[in-house]
């Protein structure tokens, strides 16, 4: 017994121990120990005595939980610093239940031994003696129940643990790969730096994201995407040192933490070897899985010395790894911060602009010129910042994407584009297509039909007058919701145009399965195709094949009179550039529609004329 009690007092020290150091070896230390003193209470339930009854049951009551309590407290610190190793955490939880078990056999055996030892005593014993054996029996039963009673009280409180325990583990760590979650992370990355400030001590912080994960969730079931997840994850792990912290922040997005190293360059020879893992392939259900990943590395405390700032920085550095082509990993710089700091007060202006009437829409002119008239207006909005003058689309539109502003902005343009064509017309002209511009990322984030058609029917501007200039990308969606949208404005008699044509896909069955009634062939391919043969053989056989499939073909950003001679000769009729006429205001283009100023700058026979 008294061996007993030294062993549980220095049990206590050993949990101490192990709590405070928290490594591998004090938590198998103290494995050992539990296992120990499990072995020396079935030594001395063997040789137990009548006397030693009712100490020992009250040692069951409360040894027993005890160690279920501890075995439980372990397996938390398991999953605190070392969240990697199920086999250690289940030997644990195994132990702690297998105790409890223990516990409760032990106390009803030993109750039934009390009782039985008792009845035979009381039976020899006759008068005084008898009283007294029968008085000591009460009590024995009486502590036996005491224990029960406590051992119930014990249970309680573990099973409150134990849910408590659940629920803090669903706070700390990801379900799908058992890794820390975003709120643990960022606590030991806060710790971690704090440790850097220190002892100046180099951290790395490594932000992963799958390259393609979405596609494969969509099109494999969540099922996969999370066997994906699970097997990205572990494969990460793999990577890094058993110090180091691998977390799941979320969706396929990964964190390495790397501390205490010796040479920041260490970091991208990791970051390497990550994706190197994750580019091979993934066997998952019968599948065989292709992925990759962008990663961003930041440097504590060469970037920043602050946790949140250091998660952003990896954050850009990986988008920009996400944009040099994806399967690749970049150092963050202080010039993204710059970029980032610019697109905050971007977005912060840009929510005002439209009530504070700061944008504007140019008409650029799109000619037909074997009818010798604008067949089509594009509309294309500007921006007239108070502080910082004209600001062109490609600056604006990405934020406005990203924030979600660009539907509100789509609904504002088409509505001031077509009043404005209703005005030429009410004042005299012909009626040109009007064509508006409309993203991906406007359809995905609402812009649709419903909207759309009320603007038609508040201005007047017919529909089957209307053409949305779209990206081949958009058109290639498998989102069943983006077709139905585009379906929606099929329905109300609204044509398409395919914008930038060939930069997108080199597939091009979707332009037989979606009826689209023209293909504007991008400008990089007419400003190359006077000097790469190549360029010019494929503008010549998309106008072919736009003939085949009886769609017509705008021809952008045509600035030389040599592009177009070259276009005349290949049979495109569409032009639309700088040579024909810049994007203007909407009276100079109802002046050009009326006037009938269109510049004579190439006969019919492709021969070329003066420029207006
Ligand atoms: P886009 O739809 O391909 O528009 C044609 C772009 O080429 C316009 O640039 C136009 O000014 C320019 N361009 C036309 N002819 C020539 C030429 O001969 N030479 C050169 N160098 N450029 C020429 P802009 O106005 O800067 O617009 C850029 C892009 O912004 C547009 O490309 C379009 O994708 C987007 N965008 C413009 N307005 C809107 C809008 O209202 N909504 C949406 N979603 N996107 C818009
Ligand atoms: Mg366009
Ligand atoms: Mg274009």
């Amino acid at each position: 017994m008294t061996l007993l009690i030294s062993e549980v007092g220095d049990l206590v020290c050993v949990v101490q121990l192990a709590r405070a150091e928290q490594s591998k070896q004090s938590m198998e230390t103290l494995l050992d120990r539990i296992q120990h003193i499990e072995r020396h209470l079935g030594e001395i339930r063997e040789s137990y005595r009548f006397n030693d009854l009712i100490g020992l049951s009250a040692i069951h009551a409360a040894l027993y939980p005890a160690i279920h309590d501890i075995g439980k407290w372990s397996s938390e610190g398991v999953y605190q610093f070392k969240p990697t190793s199920p086999e250690t955490l289940k030997l644990i939880e195994l132990r702690a239940s297998q105790a409890n078990q223990q516990a409760t056999q032990l106390l009803s055996e030993s109750a039934g031994e009390a009782l039985e030892i008792l009845s035979r005593q009381a039976w020899r014993m006759s008068g005084f003696r008898q009283v007294i054996i029968i008085m000591l029996g009460i009590m024995a039963v009486m502590s036996l129940a005491l224990g029960f009673f406590v051992l119930r009280q014990q249970r309680t409180l573990v099973a409150l643990k134990e849910s408590e325990e659940q629920i803090r583990y669903r706070a700390n760590f990801d379900l799908v790969t058992g890794l820390p979650n975003r709120p643990n992370f960022i606590e030991h990355l806060s710790a971690a730096v704090a440790r850097s400030r220190r002892t100046r001590g180099l951290i790395a912080l490594l932000f992963i994201d799958l390259d393609r994960f979405k596609t494969i969730n969509d099109t494999l079931g969540h099922d996969i995407g999370d066997q994906l997840i699970k097997e990205a994850g572990s494969r990460i792990v793999a990577n890094v040192r058993s110090t180091d912290m691998v977390a799941r922040l979320g969706g396929d997005e990964f964190t390495v933490l790397l501390q205490d190293m010796s040479d920041a360059m260490h970091a991208p020879l990791i970051a390497e070897s990550i994706n190197e893992q994750l580019t091979m392939p993934f066997r998952l259900d019968g599948h065989e899985v292709y992925s990759s990943a962008s990663i961003g590395i930041t440097i504590c405390p060469i970037d920043s010395e602050d946790a949140s700032t250091l998660l952003k920085n990896a954050d850009m550095a990986m988008y920009q790894a996400k944009d040099m082509g994806r399967n690749t990993f970049r150092f963050f710089t202080k010039a993204m911060t710059n970029r980032a700091r610019q697109f905050l007060e971007l977005d912060k202006d840009l929510r005002r602009a439209i009530e504070r009437d700061e944008m504007f829409i140019q008409f650029q002119p799109i000619y037909d010129l074997r009818r010798r008239m604008v067949a089509g207006v594009e509309a294309l909005m500007r921006w007239k910042h108070p502080e910082k003058g004209i600001i062109m689309p490609e600056v604006f539109i990405p934020v406005a994407e990203e924030t979600g502003l660009i539907v509100e902005m789509g609904y504002w343009v088409l509505d001031r584009a077509s009043r404005e064509a209703m005005r030429w017309q009410q004042l005299g002209s012909a009626m040109p297509y009007l064509a508006v511009n409309v993203s991906t990322r406007q359809i995905k984030g609402g812009f649709c039909g419903e909207k759309v058609s009320l603007i038609l029917e508040q201005t007047g501007f017919p529909p089957e007058k209307l053409v949305l200039e779209l990206t081949e990308s958009l058109l290639m969606e498998e989102d069943k919701r983006v077709h139905a949208t585009l379906d929606g404005f099929r329905s109300l008699g609204i044509e398409f145009a395919v914008d930038d044509f060939g930069t997108g896909y080199s597939a091009l069955n979707y332009l037989r399965s979606f009826p689209v009634s023209t293909l504007k062939i991008d400008r990089s391919f007419i400003n190359d195709m006077v000097d790469n043969q190549g360029d010019a053989q494929l503008v010549d056989s998309i106008v072919a094949m736009a003939g085949g499939l009886n769609v017509g073909v705008v021809a952008e950003g045509v600035e030389t009179l040599e592009q177009a001679s070259i276009l005349r000769k290949f049979g495109c009729t569409l032009f639309q550039g700088f040579l024909y006429g810049k994007p203007v205001d909407a009276d100079t283009l109802f002046r050009i529609l009326i006037e009938d100023t269109i510049p004579d700058v190439i006969s019919e026979d492709g021969r070329s004329a003066q420029v207006s």
